[in-house]
Formats: structure tokens, C-alpha cells, sequence
């Protein structure tokens, strides 16, 4: 088995995704057991990137590829999938590692289909066990658990944002050469015109590491200010369950679940929000899991690791007191 590990890092609005950089730390964990091969990162991207990439040796890559020029500084997943295939046949590492983010999910099944080797989405356990790799990823809203085998070489896997804690002593910047691009912009299908971001300055919350979520129980959209001095306190980030969503009460990029975004943080706050399975299926990762619901036998409590039965109105504004307090 080849022993290197390759990390396609993700770079986007002026740094790398947080994703990204867990996945080398990860990287450098697992390629002892894999053989003690380097850990190389792979940037694709424009000057910016490029600028960025030796950044990435901090957490534990020992060389970064890039792959960078005008045309690529905009993501495009054909292209970014191209490259990065080409990369992977010349260094033939035993496995590739891609951030479960938007773009992740879009280049990573790309390049496995590129190469015809199998592919591991969005896993949540990423081991090496007897010298093989053993892998994990949540099915049906995370009520169970795949371990997955995968067939051909390399492994390619996406991992979710927040599975994998960064290294606690950062190392030193890693050295940069250049990939020798194939192709040019002429030779795409696609080209990507304009990119239109929410603009908010708040953070994403698939890289949050504390989420407040609101539902329905908030009775109108005027009530997430106290979702929001609770958040603002504890420096977490506001979500929302799709009811309120559809409602209007908060934009689509704030929902969480199935259809919205799936997330994975260190604290998960779900307020006046049922447990759908919907929902469910995009938080049920969490590592701690608070829930405030009035009815006791709401689905959300199966799921909580703390629960709180009353009324938000009367229960979140305390929380958000003691919180004050505590920080004093
Ligand atoms: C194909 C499909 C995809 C979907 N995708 C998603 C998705 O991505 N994300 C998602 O969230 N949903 C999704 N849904 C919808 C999902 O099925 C639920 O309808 C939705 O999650 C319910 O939102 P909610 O919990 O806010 O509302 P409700 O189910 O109405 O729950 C409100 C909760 O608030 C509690 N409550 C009321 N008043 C108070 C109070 N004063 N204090 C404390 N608690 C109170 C109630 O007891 C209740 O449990 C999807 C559905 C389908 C069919």
C-alpha cells in the first residue's frame, strides 16, 4: 500500500476552510499508521492560495501542491476535479482527503468517478485499524452507522467539518511547488461567471463550534433576538429547522437538516424545535446535544444529552444570564 495521504484543501473567501486544515491535521495523525508517509496538500485556486499555501504545513502537511492561476480562483468543479485527479494518478497516495463542505461534496465523488475507485462521503470515523483503514459514516439522520470498505486505491474520503480537533502545537509552514496544469480555461465546459455570497459575518454553521437553532416553538420571527443574545454570548451561530425557514422567519442558509445544511458542532442548541427527522438528520452528530421544549415527549429529547422541559420564552433568557454570569 502507498503510504501518503493527500489532502485537496479547500480555499475560499481569502483562507482556507476549516474543514480543510482538520483534514491535515487528521492526515498527519493517520500517515504513521499508514506507513509514516508525508502528508501532501494539494491547493488549488489563484494567486491568494497559492500566497496561503505553505500555511498549511502548521498543521501537519510536510509539502503543499498548487495548482493555481487566474481561472482556477473561482471554484468550478469540473476543473477543480481535473486537476486534482491528474495530481492524484502522479503521487499515488493510499488515500484523499476532502472537507465535507458544498464544494467538497461536489469535487470529491468527481475525482473517485475520475480515477474508478470508491468513494466515502461525508464519514464521521476515519481510523486505521490492522494496518487498513476504517471508516464510518451516519445513515438514516445518524441512527446508524456504515463501515465502509473501500475498493481500488487510492481511498477517496470526505469528511464532515468538525469531526477531526486541529493539532494542539502547530508546526512550521511546509514547502510549495507548482503543478504543471494540463489543461487551460479553453479546454472547460463550464466557466463560472459571478459568485453571489450571502454577505453576513457571521460564522458558517457547518464550521460553527456552538449553534443556537430556533423552530416554530419561537412563534414568530421576532423572537430570535433571544436566540441571538444566548449566541452572542456564547460566541455560537444562530441556525433554524426548516418550519421557520419556509416561514420566512429566517433566510435558507440559516436551516439545518435534510435539506438545508448538515452540521456537526461541539454544542448544539435545538430551541422550541421538535426532532423531526428532517432535522435530525442534519444535527444528530453533534457532540452535545441541549434541547428546550415544553412538550416532554417531543422526538428531540431522544437525541439530547440534556433536555430542558418549559418555556423557552421563560427557560432562554435565564440560560442566557447564567451564561453572563459565569463569563464574569
Ligand atoms: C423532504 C423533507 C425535507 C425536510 N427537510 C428539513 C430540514 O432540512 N430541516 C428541518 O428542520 N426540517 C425539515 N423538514 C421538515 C420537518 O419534517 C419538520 O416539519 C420541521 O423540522 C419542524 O420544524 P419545527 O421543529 O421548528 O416545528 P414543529 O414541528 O412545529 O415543532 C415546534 C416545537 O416547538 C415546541 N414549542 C412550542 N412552543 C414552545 C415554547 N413556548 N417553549 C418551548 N417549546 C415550544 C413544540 O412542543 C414543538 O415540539 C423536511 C421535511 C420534508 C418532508
Amino acid at each position: 500500500m502507498a503510504s501518503k495521504v493527500l489532502v485537496i484543501a479547500e480555499f475560499r473567501g481569502g483562507k482556507f476552510k476549516k474543514g480543510a486544515l482538520e483534514c491535515v491535521a487528521a492526515a498527519s495523525r493517520l500517515a504513521p499508521a499508514l506507513g509514516g508517509g508525508d502528508v501532501t496538500a494539494l491547493v488549488i485556486g489563484g494567486a491568494d492560495a497559492k500566497a496561503a499555501a505553505a500555511s498549511l504545513g502548521k498543521q501537519g502537511a510536510t509539502r503543499v501542491l498548487a495548482a493555481c492561476a487566474d481561472w482556477l480562483a473561482e471554484f468550478n468543479g469540473d476543473a477543480y476535479a481535473r486537476v486534482a485527479a491528474d495530481v492524484v494518478r502522479a503521487e499515488q497516495p493510499a488515500l484523499v482527503l476532502v472537507a465535507a463542505t458544498l464544494d467538497g461534496k461536489d469535487v470529491a465523488p468527481r475525482v473517485a468517478a475520475r480515477l474508478d475507485v470508491g468513494y466515502a462521503p461525508d464519514v464521521t470515523k476515519l481510523a486505521v485499524e490492522g494496518g487498513k483503514l476504517a471508516i464510518a459514516r451516519p445513515l438514516y439522520a445518524g441512527k446508524a452507522y456504515a463501515n465502509v470498505t473501500l475498493a481500488g486505491a487510492p481511498a477517496v474520503v470526505s469528511v464532515r467539518p468538525n469531526t477531526f480537533a486541529l493539532l494542539e502545537a502547530p508546526g512550521a509552514d511546509a514547502p510549495v511547488a507548482d503543478v504543471a496544469l494540463a489543461f487551460g480555461a479553453g479546454d472547460l465546459k463550464s466557466k463560472v461567471v459571478a459568485v453571489e455570497a450571502a454577505k453576513t459575518d457571521k460564522v458558517d454553521l457547518t464550521e460553527a463550534e456552538v449553534i443556537v437553532s430556533g423552530g416554530r416553538g419561537l412563534k414568530g420571527p421576532e423572537h430570535f433576538v433571544l436566540l441571538e443574545a444566548l449566541a452572542a454570548e456564547l460566541g455560537a451561530t444562530v441556525g433554524a429547522s426548516r418550519a421557520v425557514v419556509d416561514a420566512g422567519w429566517r433566510p435558507h442558509h440559516d436551516q439545518v437538516g435534510q435539506t438545508g445544511k448538515t452540521v456537526s458542532p461541539n454544542l448544539y442548541f435545538a430551541v422550541g424545535i421538535s426532532g423531526a427527522i428532517q432535522h435530525l438528520a442534519g444535527m444528530a452528530t453533534s457532540k452535545c446535544i441541549v434541547a428546550v421544549n415544553k412538550d416532554k415527549d417531543a422526538p428531540i429529547f431522544k437525541v439530547a444529552d440534556y433536555g430542558i422541559v418549559g418555556d423557552l420564552f421563560d427557560v432562554v433568557p435565564r440560560m442566557t444570564d447564567e451564561v453572563k454570569k459565569l463569563k464574569k
